[in-house]
């Protein structure tokens, strides 16, 4: 080891970065400081992406071969040399490494401010817009090769009913005159919501503590989804991949505010779903991670016929 005096710190930030790449094959990507501002632009990303774990400071020394070339306290009185690239503050505690599995996602962050900037201000516009063209034509090319299929699944709608005996009716897509926005469908243009699982509604409805009730339907029918759960499938999904991870289509939106600003890439999304004769979309959960939404726009196809159970969530 090496006294203080001795050593050239302009090295130690490399020192730091290298076994970072040989550890993690990782660079940083946010601190505790930006760790908020990052999770608001990338919502899904830690909980999605594997090895998006956080990083100890010291646990990261113990671990890595900076041991050999700097006593800890060298390290932790340095540790402020090394800079996050996102807030360029000094590390202190933690911070994240890992790698999306797409590029540029620097990049990609600025177009999305871009893209729902210009969903605020001209929506009917919003093909100007070279990121949204690109997700159309994206969309449209995965179109041609996703087909109508059989799809045979229950699926799960969560209602809050102060009424003890709720009838099936309760549970179906409301009428055109009192839907309003939601993350797929625009005001005045009801769709169908469901889940595939009981905990997943629960959930989205924001964990009500009392009269949720849960009525199971069964689908058998010949339709044709984007899945956005597993991405992974489809070839050239890199912007897909971002797109799902990302605010774009994975921010929680006010519940009491009529502005909803988090629903404007989802709904560019849907408009060109429908335009492509899609009959849906899987999403995953925004709110836990797991588990995972439908969104139907053919309102028939939850009729009182196919509720097959309603039930008290307890
Ligand atoms: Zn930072």
């Amino acid at each position: 080891m090496i006294d203080d005096d001795d050593i050239n710190w302009n090295f130690f930030e490399d020192d730091f970065v290298r076994e970072l790449d040989s550890w993690f094959s990782a660079d940083i990507k946010c601190c505790h400081h930006c760790y908020e501002d990052f999770v608001e632009n990338w919502p899904m990303s830690l909980d999605r992406i594997t090895g998006a774990n956080s990083i100890e400071v010291g646990n990261f020394y113990d671990g890595s071969r900076l041991r050999e070339m700097y006593t800890k306290k060298q390290y932790l009185d340095n540790i402020y040399r090394v800079k996050c690239p996102r807030c360029g503050i000094g590390l202190e505690s933690i911070f994240w490494a890992f790698e999306f599995d797409f590029e540029d996602f620097e990049d990609l962050e600025w177009d999305f401010h871009s893209l729902k900037n210009d969903i605020r201000e001209t929506p009917f516009l919003v093909l100007k817009n070279d990121l949204a063209n690109q997700t159309f034509n994206l969309l449209e090319k995965l179109s041609n090769s996703i087909t109508s299929e059989l799809i045979e699944v229950q699926l799960y709608r969560g209602r809050i009913l102060t009424s003890d005996k709720p009838n099936k009716s309760d549970f179906l897509a409301p009428p055109k005159v009192i839907t309003n926005e939601g993350r797929y469908n625009h005001l005045g243009v009801p769709v169908v919501y469901a889940a595939n699982n009981s905990k997943t509604c629960f959930n989205e409805l924001r964990k009500p503590e009392e009269h949720l009730y849960i009525a199971k339907f069964e689908i058998k029918e010949n339709l044709k989804l984007l899945d956005l759960s597993s991405i992974e499938d489809y070839e050239e999904s890199d912007l897909l991949k971002a797109i799902v991870v990302s605010s774009v289509i994975s921010s929680k939106a006010d519940d009491n505010s009529k502005h909803k600003p988090e629903y404007y890439f989802t709904r560019f999304i849907s408009d060109c779903c429908k335009y492509l004769k899609f009959d849906g979309i899987i999403y995953p959960s925004v709110q836990i991670g797991i588990g995972v939404n439908f969104v139907l726009f053919n309102t028939e196809l939850l009729t009182e016929k196919n509720i097959n159970k309603i039930e008290k969530y307890n």
